[in-house]
Protein backbone atom coordinates (compact mmCIF):
# COMPACT_ATOMS: atom_id res chain seq x y z
CA UNK A 1 0.00 0.00 0.00
CA UNK A 2 1.55 3.56 -0.76
CA UNK A 3 -0.02 7.09 -1.71
CA UNK A 4 0.34 9.01 -4.36
CA UNK A 5 -0.07 12.75 -5.36
CA UNK A 6 -0.24 13.90 -9.06
CA UNK A 7 1.76 17.48 -8.54
CA UNK A 8 1.42 19.80 -8.31
CA UNK A 9 -1.67 21.00 -7.42
CA UNK A 10 -3.39 24.36 -9.10
CA UNK A 11 -2.50 26.52 -5.59
CA UNK A 12 0.40 26.07 -3.24
CA UNK A 13 -1.67 26.17 -0.91
CA UNK A 14 -2.88 23.16 -1.26
CA UNK A 15 0.49 21.51 -2.65
CA UNK A 16 2.41 22.47 0.62
CA UNK A 17 -0.15 21.18 2.54
CA UNK A 18 -0.55 18.12 0.66
CA UNK A 19 3.24 17.12 0.54
CA UNK A 20 3.54 18.17 4.57
CA UNK A 21 0.42 15.47 5.13
CA UNK A 22 2.28 13.23 3.16
CA UNK A 23 5.73 13.45 5.20
CA UNK A 24 3.81 13.24 8.23
CA UNK A 25 1.85 9.91 7.03
CA UNK A 26 5.31 7.99 6.22
CA UNK A 27 7.09 9.33 9.50
CA UNK A 28 4.62 8.23 11.67
CA UNK A 29 2.92 5.23 10.02
CA UNK A 30 6.09 4.22 7.49
CA UNK A 31 3.66 4.16 4.86
CA UNK A 32 5.27 4.62 1.95
CA UNK A 33 4.48 8.17 0.04
CA UNK A 34 5.14 9.12 -3.59
CA UNK A 35 4.71 12.06 -6.12
CA UNK A 36 3.71 11.65 -9.83
CA UNK A 37 4.36 14.62 -10.77
CA UNK A 38 2.47 15.37 -14.09
CA UNK A 39 2.69 19.37 -14.15
CA UNK A 40 5.17 21.03 -12.54
CA UNK A 41 3.80 24.36 -10.99
CA UNK A 42 6.28 24.99 -8.14
CA UNK A 43 10.05 24.53 -7.45
CA UNK A 44 11.88 21.45 -7.06
CA UNK A 45 10.79 18.91 -4.20
CA UNK A 46 14.17 17.85 -2.92
CA UNK A 47 13.37 17.01 0.27
CA UNK A 48 10.46 14.52 -0.29
CA UNK A 49 10.87 11.39 1.76
CA UNK A 50 9.63 9.27 -1.34
CA UNK A 51 9.98 8.47 -4.78
CA UNK A 52 9.26 11.57 -7.35
CA UNK A 53 8.27 10.96 -11.08
CA UNK A 54 7.68 12.59 -13.91
CA UNK A 55 5.39 10.77 -16.34
CA UNK A 56 3.49 12.47 -19.01
CA UNK A 57 -0.55 12.76 -17.97
CA UNK A 58 -1.59 10.81 -20.63
CA UNK A 59 0.36 7.85 -19.43
CA UNK A 60 -0.86 8.48 -15.91
CA UNK A 61 -4.44 8.93 -17.03
CA UNK A 62 -4.16 5.59 -19.05
CA UNK A 63 -2.36 3.57 -16.16
CA UNK A 64 -4.36 4.04 -13.17
CA UNK A 65 -7.75 5.62 -14.43
CA UNK A 66 -8.76 4.14 -17.53
CA UNK A 67 -9.58 0.99 -17.56
CA UNK A 68 -9.43 0.50 -14.01
CA UNK A 69 -12.53 -1.46 -13.00
CA UNK A 70 -11.63 -1.79 -9.04
CA UNK A 71 -11.43 1.80 -9.19
CA UNK A 72 -14.44 2.34 -11.03
CA UNK A 73 -16.59 0.43 -8.39
CA UNK A 74 -14.79 2.58 -5.26
CA UNK A 75 -15.70 5.69 -6.51
CA UNK A 76 -19.35 7.32 -6.81
CA UNK A 77 -18.52 9.56 -10.16
CA UNK A 78 -17.48 8.42 -13.57
CA UNK A 79 -13.33 8.93 -13.89
CA UNK A 80 -13.95 10.19 -17.54
CA UNK A 81 -16.28 12.86 -16.00
CA UNK A 82 -13.59 13.69 -13.13
CA UNK A 83 -10.53 13.37 -15.08
CA UNK A 84 -10.49 14.24 -18.75
CA UNK A 85 -12.66 17.15 -19.25
CA UNK A 86 -12.63 16.80 -23.69
CA UNK A 87 -9.00 16.80 -24.38
CA UNK A 88 -7.99 18.21 -21.21
CA UNK A 89 -6.81 15.90 -18.11
CA UNK A 90 -7.67 17.34 -14.59
CA UNK A 91 -5.45 15.18 -12.56
CA UNK A 92 -2.79 17.15 -11.23
CA UNK A 93 -3.92 18.17 -7.00
CA UNK A 94 -5.67 14.80 -7.01
CA UNK A 95 -4.09 11.95 -4.43
CA UNK A 96 -4.70 8.03 -4.98
CA UNK A 97 -4.54 5.22 -2.38
CA UNK A 98 -2.48 2.24 -4.28
CA UNK A 99 -2.47 -1.37 -3.88
CA UNK A 100 -1.72 -3.51 -6.49
CA UNK A 101 -3.32 -0.75 -8.77
CA UNK A 102 -4.92 2.64 -7.62
CA UNK A 103 -7.84 1.71 -5.59
CA UNK A 104 -8.99 4.98 -4.75
CA UNK A 105 -7.99 8.29 -5.77
CA UNK A 106 -10.07 11.94 -4.77
CA UNK A 107 -12.96 13.34 -6.53
CA UNK A 108 -12.54 17.29 -5.52
CA UNK A 109 -9.22 19.15 -4.94
CA UNK A 110 -7.99 20.77 -2.40
CA UNK A 111 -9.53 20.46 0.68
CA UNK A 112 -13.73 20.30 1.93
CA UNK A 113 -14.18 24.19 2.72
CA UNK A 114 -16.33 25.68 0.16
CA UNK A 115 -17.56 21.89 -1.48
CA UNK A 116 -20.92 21.43 0.43
CA UNK A 117 -21.88 18.35 2.11
CA UNK A 118 -19.83 15.41 2.42
CA UNK A 119 -16.90 16.98 0.52
CA UNK A 120 -14.63 15.51 3.12
CA UNK A 121 -15.26 11.67 1.95
CA UNK A 122 -13.76 13.09 -1.77
CA UNK A 123 -11.17 15.60 -0.89
CA UNK A 124 -7.48 14.60 -1.04
CA UNK A 125 -6.51 17.16 2.15
CA UNK A 126 -9.21 15.55 4.24
CA UNK A 127 -8.40 12.24 3.39
CA UNK A 128 -4.69 12.57 3.81
CA UNK A 129 -5.15 14.22 7.00
CA UNK A 130 -7.48 11.43 7.98
CA UNK A 131 -5.07 8.83 7.14
CA UNK A 132 -2.53 10.64 8.99
CA UNK A 133 -4.63 10.76 12.31
CA UNK A 134 -3.74 7.08 14.28
CA UNK A 135 -5.55 5.00 13.44
CA UNK A 136 -7.66 5.90 10.09
CA UNK A 137 -11.36 5.52 10.10
CA UNK A 138 -11.01 6.07 5.97
CA UNK A 139 -8.73 3.04 5.11
CA UNK A 140 -7.39 -0.36 7.01
CA UNK A 141 -4.03 0.05 7.98
CA UNK A 142 -3.95 -3.54 7.90
CA UNK A 143 -4.68 -4.68 4.24
CA UNK A 144 -6.25 -1.47 2.54
CA UNK A 145 -9.75 -1.80 2.64
CA UNK A 146 -11.56 1.33 2.21
CA UNK A 147 -13.79 2.12 4.96
CA UNK A 148 -16.64 3.92 5.45
CA UNK A 149 -16.24 5.16 9.43
CA UNK A 150 -18.33 3.43 11.27
CA UNK A 151 -17.03 -0.01 11.62
CA UNK A 152 -15.48 -1.74 14.72
CA UNK A 153 -13.08 -4.29 12.92
CA UNK A 154 -11.90 -4.67 9.41
CA UNK A 155 -14.86 -6.01 7.50
CA UNK A 156 -12.24 -7.13 4.95
CA UNK A 157 -9.33 -8.53 7.16
CA UNK A 158 -10.51 -8.51 10.56
CA UNK A 159 -8.18 -6.15 11.97
CA UNK A 160 -10.04 -4.15 14.97
CA UNK A 161 -10.40 -0.89 14.46
CA UNK A 162 -10.44 1.10 17.82
ZN1 LIG B 1 -8.14 -4.78 6.97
Amino acid sequence: MKLRYYADAQLQEFHDRILDLLEKIYEMHGIPVEVERVEERFGPLSNFPGRVTATPVENVYERDIEQNQKLRSNLDRMPSRVYKIGTRFEIAGHVSLVDESVIWISTLRGDAYGHGPRAEEATPIDFLADVAESPSNRVCLECTHLLNGSETFCPNCGHELP
